[in-house]
């Protein structure tokens, strides 16, 4: 008797067992798809997913194993998951961003972050790196990794390091009683012991990359928006002590001096680079540095400046001065053979509009085929992660997107996504 109940129980597991792993496969029937290997998009595709990966991707539409499920794409083109290599998920502008630094508690901004990431994902962004915060972020990647929230997967900065007033310290603009003296653990470092010690502490708190300002920036207050911040001794330190933990250097600059002494020391990436110069680009190039340009934020900085008592007195300036000249800068950098990676620094605006950066892209004179390449094979490539994002192609995680239409003749496209896969789960269809 219990022989035969084992044997039936035995029968039944089998059947469940074979019963889900056929139901695990998806077919994506794909009407058009641009894989981000290609320069000309394929027609009539499916590609197959199974849990977390793709299995598969083949001509025609294959049926389906019995039991698996069908997506039917053949009205859409399904692209790779969109990749971000500039957003801040703690924050989004407002009128009272300021104010709200020392009046939101913790809680407050950590509800907040998970409607951006959402929202973020909902556009189809399933990859992003956060900028920095104030290391909720890092809390943010581990709950979407521990499915508690919907949102990208994420490669996060926690705290930006800069110098003392640099462009990062926190209490900028604070009145004297309440500066303090931010020091490493805060994000804040002088001198390359002090330097050294900020990574460490960014690594201990589980960050994934290192992010600092090596110029002053627009939207701190404080006067000046692009002179030089860290020496190159201690960006040095910087860069080595990141290396050693296994984490890349993302850099915000906007003036040329700023940029060399960071693309000198090793950094992996420039951000804004708004004054970059042909010497500069020069060098951007002999180091295999990657430029990240952030237009849509330099766009939106300046339109907000234009709204009366938006920003503090010192900022508007600055964002009034900065702001346009990002369009321009990316234009000239791709012309000149720059490395460019997709980046929007989403926070600076509505979280959830990263595809407009596309048009703005196409606008300044890259192709549509590689504004989607900045944003998907090589924003892969910049994070180290080619293995596993950036292309559809077998062994790749199951970060699909697709759009109605060829966004290769309107590139507006891409801020219309109608299908969201990430993980091999959808998120909207
Ligand atoms: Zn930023």
């Amino acid at each position: 008797m219990k022989k035969h109940l084992y044997a039936a129980a035995a029968v039944t597991l089998m059947a469940l067992s074979s019963f889900q792993a056929a139901a695990q496969r998806t077919y994506l029937h794909c009407g058009r798809l641009i894989d981000g290997l290609r320069n000309q998009p394929q027609t009539e595709m499916t590609v197959v997913v199974e849990g977390n990966q793709i299995v598969g991707v083949e001509k025609g539409y294959t049926a389906p194993a019995a039991g698996a499920r069908v997506i039917d794409l053949k009205n859409q083109t399904v692209l790779p998951g969109f990749m971000d290599m500039h957003v801040h998920f703690e924050s989004e502008t407002s009128p009272n961003q300021y104010a709200e630094e020392i009046s939101l508690n913790q809680g407050t901004v950590a509800f907040r972050s998970v409607n951006y990431a959402e929202r973020t994902l909902m556009a189809g962004f399933t990859t992003v790196r956060d900028l920095g915060g104030s290391g909720i972020n890092v809390q943010l990647r581990n709950a979407i990794n521990q499915g508690l929230v919907k949102g990208p997967r994420m490669f996060v900065v926690g705290k930006a390091i800069s110098a003392t007033g640099g462009h990062m310290d926190p209490t900028n603009g604070y009145r004297e009683d309440l500066q303090g003296d931010p020091g490493p653990a805060q994000g804040v470092a002088n001198g390359p012991d002090e330097c050294r010690k900020a990574v460490r502490h960014q690594y201990k708190n589980g960050a994934d990359l290192i992010k600092i300002a090596s110029t002053g920036g627009v939207l701190s207050v404080a006067k000046d928006g692009s002179a030089p911040q860290f020496t190159e001794e201690e960006i040095r330190a910087i860069v080595q002590t990141a290396k050693d933990l296994g984490m890349k250097v993302a850099v915000h600059a906007h003036g040329a001096e700023g940029m060399k002494r960071a693309v000198r020391a090793g950094v992996t990436s420039i951000e804004h680079g708004t004054l970059m110069d042909e010497e500069t680009m020069a060098l951007i190039k002999k180091n295999g540095t990657w430029y990240v340009p952030t237009i849509t934020a330099g766009k939106s900085v300046a339109d907000s400046a234009k709204i009366a008592g938006y920003y503090p007195p010192l900022v508007t300036p600055k964002a009034l001065a900065i702001g346009p000249q990002l369009q321009g800068t990316f234009g000239k950098a791709y012309k000149k053979g720059v490395k460019i990676a997709f980046g929007t620094d989403a926070g600076v605006f509505m979280h959830g509009k990263n595809a407009k950066e596309f048009e703005y892209m196409v606008e300044a004179g890259m192709p549509a085929m590689e504004a989607i390449k900045a944003a998907t094979v090589y924003a892969a490539d910049l994070l180290g992660m080619t293995e596993k994002l950036g292309t559809v192609e077998k062994g790749k995680f199951a970060d699909l997107v697709a759009v109605s239409g060829d966004p290769l003749q309107d590139i507006k496209l891409l801020q219309n996504v109608s299908f969201v896969m990430k993980d091999g789960k959808v998120y909207k269809q």
